[in-house]
C-alpha cells in the first residue's frame, strides 16, 4: 500500500525542516509499502520552497507544486489532492500542529474498512473567546446547512482513493473543505487527540479571515440563509398587518392619536435592517455564482516536480 501525505506550506520556512525529518521518521514505523510527502508551497514569500526543494534533491518520495502566488489552503490542498498516486492521503498542516503519530491509528481505522479517518482535536490551549465562538459557530453552520460539521474537526484526516476521486470530481470554486468532505460522504470515523500548539511560525489566519471562512462555511452548502430571508420578511410583514389593523382600530375609536414618532421610527429601522441583512445575504450569493461562471482555475503552478500524467 502507498501513502501520500499533502502537506500545504505558506510562509513556513521556520518549521518545514523539522517538518520533514519528524513526517520521514514516522513514516518508517508505517506498515506500508512506499509513500510520497507532497509539498504544496501555497506562493511562500520566504524560503519554504527552497527548503523543500532541497529535501527533494535527494529523497525522491518528496513531491512539491508551487504556486504563482497565495491562493489560499483550500487551493493548496486541492492541488495535492490532484497530484497524489497513493491509495490512501493524509492531509496536514506545516506547523507539526497536526501530530504525526496519529497516521499510524489512522491506517489502522483504514484497514477496518473506514473511507475516511478525521482527526478532531480538543479545545485545549485555545482561548476563552475563541473556545465560546467557535462551539456556537458549529452550533449555527449545523443548524443552518446540510452537511454535518463537527467542532474540532479540520482538515487533518485520512481519505480513501474513492473519497479523493469524489472530492477532486467536484468542480466547484468556492471550496470550503470542511463541507465537501462531509458532503462527499463514506462512512467515516473520528478519532480524537489532544490540540497541541504549533512548532514555530505563525499563524496564517487572522480574525478577519477566520470570520470569512466562517461566513463561507454557512453559504457554500445551500440555500437556507435565502429561506430564513424569506421567512423573517414574512414574520415582519405580518407584524405590521397585525400593527395596521390595531391602528385603523384605534383611529375609528379613539380618533387620531400624534403620538407615532416612537412607533414610526422603529418600524424604519427594523424593516430597513431586515431588508439591508436580506439584501446582503443575496448579494453573497450572487458574489459567489460571479465566481463560479468566470470558471477560472483554483490556482496557477508555476513550478513541480510532479508529472502530470
Ligand atoms: N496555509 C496555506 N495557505 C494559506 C494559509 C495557510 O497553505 O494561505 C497552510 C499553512 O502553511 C499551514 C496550514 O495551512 O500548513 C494551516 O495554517 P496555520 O497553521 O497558519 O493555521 P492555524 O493552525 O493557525 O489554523
Ligand atoms: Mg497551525
Amino acid at each position: 500500500m502507498k501513502l501520500s501525505v499533502i502537506i500545504p506550506c505558506f510562509n513556513e520556512q521556520k518549521v518545514i525542516e523539522q517538518t520533514y525529518q519528524v513526517l520521514s521518521n514516522e513514516m518508517k514505523k508505517l506498515p506500508i509499502d512506499a509513500y510520497e510527502l507532497i509539498f504544496v508551497n501555497d506562493g511562500s514569500g520566504d524560503k519554504t520552497l527552497e527548503s523543500i526543494k532541497s529535501f527533494a534533491q535527494h529523497d525522491a518520495r518528496v513531491k512539491y507544486i508551487s504556486f504563482s502566488r497565495n491562493f489560499g489552503k483550500e487551493s493548496a490542498m486541492l492541488a495535492g489532492l490532484k497530484a497524489c498516486r497513493g491509495d490512501v492521503a493524509v492531509i496536514m498542516d506545516a506547523d507539526l500542529q497536526h501530530p504525526p503519530m496519529l497516521i499510524k491509528d489512522m491506517l489502522k481505522k483504514y484497514d477496518e474498512g473506514y473511507d475516511q479517518v478525521i482527526a478532531t482535536r480538543t479545545r485545549t490551549g485555545d482561548s476563552a473567546p475563541k473556545t465560546f465562538f467557535s462551539k456556537w459557530y458549529y452550533r449555527l453552520v449545523n443548524r443552518l446547512t446540510d452537511v454535518e460539521m463537527k467542532d474540532g474537526a479540520g482538515d487533518f484526516r485520512l481519505l480513501s482513493s474513492r473519497v479523493i476521486q469524489s472530492l477532486v470530481d467536484l468542480p466547484e470554486y468556492n471550496r470550503f473543505s470542511k463541507g465537501l468532505f462531509s458532503w462527499v460522504g463514506y462512512n467515516k470515523y473520528y478519532l480524537p487527540y489532544e490540540n497541541v500548539e504549533r512548532a514555530a511560525g505563525a499563524s496564517k489566519f487572522s480574525l478577519k479571515s477566520l470570520l470569512n471562512y466562517g461566513v463561507q462555511g454557512i453559504l457554500s452548502f445551500n440555500d437556507k440563509p435565502l429561506r430564513m430571508c424569506v421567512k423573517l420578511g414574512l414574520f415582519i410583514l405580518s407584524l405590521c398587518i397585525v400593527y395596521i389593523v390595531a391602528m385603523v382600530v384605534e383611529f375609528f375609536t379613539k380618533g387620531v392619536s400624534s403620538n407615532g414618532y416612537f412607533t414610526t421610527m422603529t418600524a424604519i429601522l427594523l424593516i430597513g435592517g431586515v431588508q439591508l441583512l436580506s439584501i446582503g445575504v443575496l448579494g453573497e450569493y450572487i458574489g459567489k455564482i460571479y465566481y463560479e461562471v468566470k470558471k477560472r482555475p483554483h490556482y496557477i503552478i508555476e513550478e513541480s516536480n510532479v508529472d502530470k500524467s
